[in-house]
């Protein structure tokens, strides 16, 4: 059998796509596809046909285009650490990976209009060293953003630690280009931060995690870099005075907070001993941590600031102990802690993860329920919940013994979403839907909501070739 007579894929699909992209842009070998197939935790793996890698937008349209004219599915990807399984393909062998990774030119740079317009393949790393090589800061930042692409930032709407501040992926966009489900190009590549004309139609794209379109490039808004910032860390007592001290910051330094981060003590000592690089930065330990940046565009000064209002936090009782990055090393080594939550944990059992969101005053009730629930339901089950508190949103992560994780983790997160949307939440604050929460989301959302989620999708992508089996479930599944 030529590799040409995959039964799963028309040959004239492959054919066609070897004119289009020639073989640097085909992937057909399975060790070759792996990568591709399996999810970043190596938690699940799916199976691919084959794995298209276009190089231009034009190469996206003539390869999206084929896969319409013959029905072929296509799963867009573009750096693969998706947490939600949307980026790899299912088990049935019968769907296309379609890889970004190879469109990553900058296409435009302007520091006076503060925007860049880069290629969807473009790593979001990249994006921020350009950004300050130009003397701006381009403010999305989360763990995974040495690996993570602009295609799957925008097509997740990502969050991450600075949402409290610039907001999310949505908030940072100016324009988008995108080839849609029948191969023609949609350009929305606009550098305008008005424009009321009607529906702002990029925004259907962002947060939809390939079902729409797959989106090529994008014009980036750009911010002022920080000149004077300042890291802290601080032991406390539990999540409602986390939210004592979150309203002082507020109060005291409002707008320059850009992150709000709230640990566990377990987690935290977890970090200490399992990463080996990293440092207590307090002597000793304590149930809860504050993560806490500050930054403006002002030289100097911040310090000051911040010394007054952390002198009132301690007035007020609200701190067990507290420290301050004096450098660079310092500061890295917090955040290392804070990124390095899973990673730490993950020898300890299996991790069940979650991302979800409440209103920020109910955090602490969620954290009280689902800790009385484990301990009466689950007692060999640890929770850890890490995160943006600052936005309501934190990662409910619990370690699972391995051999009871089939049937734990379902009960865990069903609980957790009970929970969330009782208390007003959502059960995916950033990560998305995927293929993970799925039925989840399905059970809870009103009959409205789906009839109209259901309409935009069929206005998109009538044959049902993008992403089939992601947010919504596949005709076939469904019936
Ligand atoms: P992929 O995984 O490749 O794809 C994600 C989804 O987008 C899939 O549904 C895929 O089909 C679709 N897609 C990808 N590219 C395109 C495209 N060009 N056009 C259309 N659809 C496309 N996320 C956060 O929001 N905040 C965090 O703080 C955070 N921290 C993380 C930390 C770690 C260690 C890890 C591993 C992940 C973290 N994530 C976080 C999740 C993940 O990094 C983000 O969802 C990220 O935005 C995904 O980008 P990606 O390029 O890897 O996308
Ligand atoms: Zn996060």
């Amino acid at each position: 059998m030529s590799a040409l007579d995959l039964p799963s894929l028309p040959s004239r699909f492959l054919e066609r796509c070897l004119a289009i992209l020639g073989p640097a842009g085909v992937v057909l070998e399975p060790p070759s596809i792996e990568p591709y197939v399996t999810d970043f935790w190596r938690q699940h793996r799916g199976r691919a046909a084959a794995v298209l890698r276009p190089a231009s937008t034009a190469e996206v349209a003539a390869v999206v285009g084929e896969a319409a004219a013959l029905g072929v599915p296509l799963v867009p990807q573009s750096g693969n650490t998706g947490l939600v399984r949307g980026g790899v393909p299912d088990a049935s062998g019968r769907q296309v990976v379609l890889s970004l990774e190879r469109m990553t030119r900058i296409r435009e740079v302007d520091p006076r209009g503060e925007h860049i317009v880069v290629e969807a393949g473009c790593v979001l790393e990249t994006v921020q060293r350009r950004a300050a090589e130009i003397g701006r800061l381009f403010p999305l930042s989360l763990g995974a953003q040495g690996s993570c692409r602009i295609g799957g930032n925008l097509a997740t709407n990502a969050g991450g630690v600075t949402v409290l501040r610039y907001g999310m992926m949505r908030d940072l966009v100016l324009g988008l280009e995108v080839v849609l489900a029948d191969g023609r190009v949609w350009n929305g590549l606009k550098v305008l931060r008005k424009d009321n004309t009607g529906y702002d139609l990029k925004q259907l794209f962002i947060g939809s995690e390939g079902t729409l379109g797959v989106i090529t490039a994008a014009a980036l808004r750009l911010f002022p870099a920080p000149k004077d910032r300042q890291t802290l860390w601080l032991g406390i007592d539990g999540p409602r005075i986390a939210l004592d001290v979150f309203e002082l910051f507020r109060e005291k330094a409002g707008e320059v907070i850009s992150s709000f981060e709230l640990l566990t003590g377990f987690g935290v000592e977890a970090a200490c001993a399992h990463l080996p690089e990293v440092r207590r930065p307090l002597p000793e330990p304590h149930p809860w941590h504050l993560l806490i940046e500050l930054s403006w565009s002002f030289e100097d000064g911040l310090s000051e600031k911040l010394e007054a209002v952390l002198e009132r936090a301690v007035e007020m009782g609200l701190v067990r102990d507290g420290t301050r990055a004096e450098n660079e090393a310092q500061r890295a080594n917090m955040w290392r802690i804070r990124e390095g939550q899973s990673e730490a944990t993950r020898h300890m059992g299996f991790i069940v993860r979650s991302d979800v969101t409440v209103p920020i005053v109910r955090i602490p009730e969620l954290v009280e329920r689902m800790a009385a629930w484990v301990a009466g339901t689950a007692p060999g089950v640890t929770l850890v919940p890490f995160g943006h508190v600052g936005d309501g949103n934190l990662h409910f992560n619990f370690i699972a013994p391995p051999e009871q994780v089939d049937e734990l983790a379902p009960l865990l997160l069903e609980r957790l979403y009970d929970e969330v949307t009782a208390l007003g939440g959502s059960i995916s604050a950033e990560h998305g839907i995927g293929r993970t929460k799925r039925e989840a989301l399905w059970r809870r959302r009103p009959a409205l909501d789906r009839e109209l989620m259901a309409r935009i999708k069929a206005v998109f992508d009538p044959q049902g070739i993008l992403n089939p089996g992601v947010l919504f479930a596949e005709p076939e599944e469904a019936a």
